[in-house]
């Protein structure tokens, strides 16, 4: 580092005045040189100010030393001649010299030829006197340093090291002559200050910074500081005041606040060659680059580039648990059943367990946040998704996506967009107005991008009104990147990238997992046919994704899963999102004290519960209680059962029963051993994955070659004993032929691994259930918007016609007068809550429309329990809006006899857009004048609903 001697100059201070006399005059006092308002200290640069110093400027270039002497100017401290380093008529800058005494006044004087100013005094109050140089003099900001910006401003980033340029930081432990630059041997060390880096204490921001070097700079007569800018530093100006003390003397200072994203984002990609930047946005796997497997066993891999602190990208799925081939981890119940928590607080603690473990397995960029609303139920991976409700789907994700984030690593939400089957799922041409997008499908997304600032967005494989979503312009540039202001970058979904130029140019960021397209965008810029504006774009949205998230600082350092406490978080969203949906004579909880006898029967309920497969499949801690291999039909990972046996925790929770088990593959054994006890337990399961959708909605064995007829053996057993609990373990909606003659059915989705003892514990009652259908269960397929999933005959696209429109899950039921067999929102207790003086008040004159449902829930049953109050709203019939839409919730523990009086908020201001619909000829959303019914209730079945009231918007 060679400091410019100019900067000593104290712009504005000087004071103008012609030479005409001889002798030299000092006006006022002699000043720090760095910072004006500074105290000196031996060793310290100095500026006086005056008339007649010089006969012209002189700009001191220091050769081994600097001068005491320049044209005839010297100037005496303690008649002491300090090293000179400018002199001119009106300013003089010079060391004070290391003898100068502390404490007392001594004499300061300028001579000039033969003519001796008179003398000004200066008292230097101790033997340091921190202060450092600053580039803002105005605000008192210090100039810092940094090997990104040597040259330019630094954009501060926490956790990085800069230098400070100082002055008066006291002797060093090897004290150097007057005016003589410090001399680097290769060790900063001898230079440095007595006890330092212990004796330099600098905070900023409050926050003490870890000081690395504190003495004389090398090279230089001023002094250095080096320090890691610490975490934590929160600004509302561009700078954050800060303190060095040495010595017992606190020098007080400002340095810039911490650089935003967009600011580092910036900085980085200025120092990027172009090489550097197409590193970037391709996948460095695949079979085009051929690294296979990818490092860490990471779904994506992205090489880093260490000279700028760019580290290694690991993408990795994990929208369940963490995924692709990092055993073991915590197979978390599916993300349907966060969902069916309608727990936000609680949907923030599972993504946090991914986040964390994703983090621990030093993998940094994660491919859950699936976010497709399921209008699909045969969908494959409908257990992935968060529901057929955009709202209760994209805040139930955003929260998700919100913990991942808040553990360093970067989010993504996937599959943009409308990716909601997998039959022909890489040629699906989804057809679909533009209303109807923005208020289905695309509105889960958008929640996702506003609430939780989600920094990576993967388009999908299908096409949308007949471009693939990867050159979707529309999708990626208009509706993303423009109306929604997503900051962050789009990558592919593996291999769903077609083309090089049309998909650069419409917005998609970065390719997955290979460069089959983006290895020539090199020659696209090149040629013109990309500009390098939109590769320079692409590039700073992925480091920006690293510096929002604060991913840009990952070591990968793997370090050990925390796996009781994740576990323990499983089970919990296991408990709060498993379904009670029937109850016939309070057959649950059973009573241990009087159930003699329990048949377990079905779906390798001695060991385990099912868990989802494809991409998201989860190698839980343990290990897998079952590994059943590829099934029957295409799957794309093997079939796993996750531990935690619900025989174990059934016979746990009933120690003086009887609790034997059969695999319900023998039905008259089944039946046999159900007719001898006095509950029946069945397991029925409905393995679906990536790649497939289910053949119908029943319970089908996709497995084994030669499936198990679960429908049949329910039927069996039932008929065998009426004590018949159904547990289902599946990841969507179902048909249940045999509802009508169980005694109770618990829906567990892929309930994780611990399942087995939060399944139990809700048959005992030890845990009241209190989760909600986060999608709804129709009569039959017959009744679904498409009765048939379309599919291709060919390789070619083939249209997905998505004619219901609007009418999403619930909607369509409510519209078309189909009564499901469970409503969305539907879910028992072991209690019952009651809901009285509904009422509503509102500001809708307001510019930023809102209202308040209020209420009183009541508790009026036998135990502790939670409720799901939902608020609906139906819109203006003349605005062709389905019935009603969810537009908010709250979920509320009371004890037994207990009443609460609750008030939800309904924002129109909020990221879900509760009060409007797009107007697709203004390109807006839209507050129309009319009548709005709001309903507040238990489900969103109007025989669980009541009337709050009712708003008028306009005249
Ligand atoms: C899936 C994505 C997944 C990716 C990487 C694709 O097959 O559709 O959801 O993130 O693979 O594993």
């Amino acid at each position: 580092m060679t400091l410019k001697l100019a900067f000593f100059l104290i712009p504005g201070l000087a004071i103008s005045g012609a030479a005409a006399a001889t002798t030299p005059v000092i006006s006022g006092q002699v000043v720090n040189a760095a910072s004006y308002l500074s105290a000196l200290a031996p060793g310290a640069l100095a500026t006086l100010y005056g008339t007649n110093l010089a006969d012209a400027e002189h700009l001191v270039s220091p050769t081994a030393s600097f001068p005491t002497t320049v044209a005839g100017v010297s100037v005496a401290v303690n008649r002491v001649n300090a090293p000179l380093i400018y002199v001119s008529p009106t300013q003089i800058n010079f060391q004070i010299p290391w003898e100068t005494a502390v404490g007392s006044a001594v004499p300061v004087t300028v001579t000039w030829g033969t003519a001796t100013s008179a003398a000004v005094t200066l008292t230097l109050a101790a033997p340091e006197a921190p202060s450092m140089f600053l580039n803002d003099p105005v605000n008192g900001i210090a100039w810092v340093t940094g090997t990104q910006c040597v040259t330019t401003e630094c954009a501060i980033q926490s956790g990085n090291s800069y230098q400070l340029w100082a002055n008066g930081l006291g002797p060093k432990n090897a004290p150097l002559q007057d005016g003589v630059p410090a001399v680097y041997n290769g060790s900063l060390t001898p230079l440095e200050v007595p006890g330092s880096p212990a004796s330099c204490q600098l905070t900023i921001g409050g926050q003490a910074a870890t000081v690395q070097y504190c003495g004389a700079a090398p090279g230089e007569i001023i002094d250095q500081l080096n320090f890691v800018y610490p975490a934590g530093v929160t600004a509302t100006a561009g700078y954050v005041n800060a303190t060095l003390t040495i010595g017992g003397v606190t020098g007080a200072f400002r340095v810039p606040a911490p650089g935003t994203p967009d600011q580092l984002a910036q900085q980085t990609l200025a120092q990027l060659t172009q090489d550097e930047k197409l590193q970037l946005v391709y996948g460095a796997g695949g079979p085009v680059t051929n690294i296979i497997p990818l490092p860490r066993g990471a779904g994506g891999y992205i090489p880093g580039i260490p000279r700028l602190g760019i580290p290694d990208l690991y993408f990795n799925d994990g929208s369940v648990g963490v995924a692709n081939s990092q055993a073991p981890a915590t197979a978390l119940p599916s993300a349907i059943a966060s969902a069916a928590s309608w727990n936000t607080n609680l949907a923030y603690q599972y993504g946090q367990v991914i986040g964390a473990e994703m983090r621990a397995y030093g993998l940094n960029v994660n491919l859950g946040g699936n976010v497709n609303l399921g209008r699909e139920p045969r969908d494959g991976r409908t257990f992935e998704t968060k529901g057929e409700d955009p709202i209760l789907a994209g805040k139930i994700n955003a929260a998700h996506v919100r913990a991942i984030q808040d553990q360093q690593v970067v989010g993504c939400i996937k599959h943009y967009a409308f990716n909601d089957q997998e039959t022909g799922r890489t040629t699906a041409n989804a057809i679909i107005d533009e209303r109807s997008g923005r208020e289905t499908d695309l509105l889960a997304f958008e929640i996702g991008v506003r609430d939780a600032n989600v920094q990576s967005v993967m388009c999908s494989y299908n096409l949308v009104n007949g471009t693939y979503s990867c050159e979707n312009s529309h999708l990626l540039s208009d509706v993303l990147k423009g109306d929604w202001g997503f900051s962050g970058f789009v990558m592919s979904d593996w291999w769903a990238t077609h083309s090089t130029v049309a998909a650069a140019n419409a917005g998609l960021d970065q390719e997955q997992p290979d460069n089959q397209w983006f290895g020539s965008l090199g020659a696209a810029v090149q040629s013109g046919q990309v500009a390098q504006s939109r590769l320079d774009n692409m590039v700073e949205r992925i480091l920006r994704a690293l510096y929002e998230t604060g991913a840009i600082n990952s070591t990968g350092a793997v370090t050990p899963v925390n796996t009781a406490a994740d576990e323990a978080i499983a089970q919990q969203v296991e408990e709060q999102g498993a379904v009670l949906l029937k109850n016939a004579n309070n057959q649950l909880p059973l009573n241990p004290a009087t159930v003699g006898s329990i048949a377990v029967i079905g779906s390798h309920a001695d060991i385990g519960v099912l868990s989802g497969g494809g991409s998201a499949q989860v190698y839980p801690t343990g290990g897998a209680a079952l590994n059943e291999g590829y099934p029957t039909v295409p799957g794309w990972s093997p079939v796993i059962w996750d531990p935690s046996s619900p025989l174990q925790a059934i016979q746990a929770m009933a120690p003086n029963a009887k609790v034997q088990f059969n695999d319900g593959n023998n039905l008259p054994a089944a039946a046999s051993l159900a007719a001898s006890s006095s509950v029946a337990i069945v397991f029925v399961s409905q393995w679906t994955s990536e790649g497939m959708d289910m053949p119908s909605l029943n319970f089908t064995d996709v497995i084994h070659p030669a499936p198990v007829d679960q429908d049949v053996l329910v039927n069996q057993v039932v008929a065998a004993n009426p004590h018949t609990i159904v547990v289902m373990e599946n990841g969507g909606a179902q048909v249940m032929p045999w509802l009508a003659s169980v005694s109770a059915v618990l829906e567990a989705w892929f309930p994780g691994q611990r399942g087995g003892q939060a399944i139990a514990n809700i048959l005992f009652g030890a845990v009241n259930p209190s989760g909600k259908l986060p999608v709804t269960f129709p009569a039959s397929v017959a009744d679904l918007p498409h009765p048939t999933i379309a599919a291709p005959s060919s390789d070619d696209p083939f249209p997905v016609n998505y004619s219901e429109g609007l009418l999403v899950g619930y909607k369509w039921y409510d519209a078309n007068n189909l009564t499901p067999v469970f409503p969305f929102g539907f879910g028992l207790s072991y209690t019952t809550f009651s809901i009285a003086n509904a009422a509503l008040t509102n500001n809708l004159g307001a510019s930023n429309a809102n209202f308040q449902v209020s209420c009183d829930l009541s508790n009026t049953g036998p135990v502790s329990g939670a409720e799901v109050v939902q608020v609906y709203l139906g819109l203006p019939a003349n605005l062709g809006e389905p019935p009603r839409r969810l537009v908010g919730w709250q979920k509320l523990t009371l004890q037994q006899g207990a009443t609460q009086h609750m008030t939800i908020e309904v924002d129109e201001g909020d990221s879900s857009h509760p009060l409007s619909w797009w107007n697709t000829a203004t390109g807006a959303w839209q507050v129309s004048p009319g009548t709005y019914t709001v309903y507040v209730g238990t489900s969103e079945a109007m025989g669980d609903l009541v009337v709050a009231g009712t708003l008028q918007v306009g005249s």
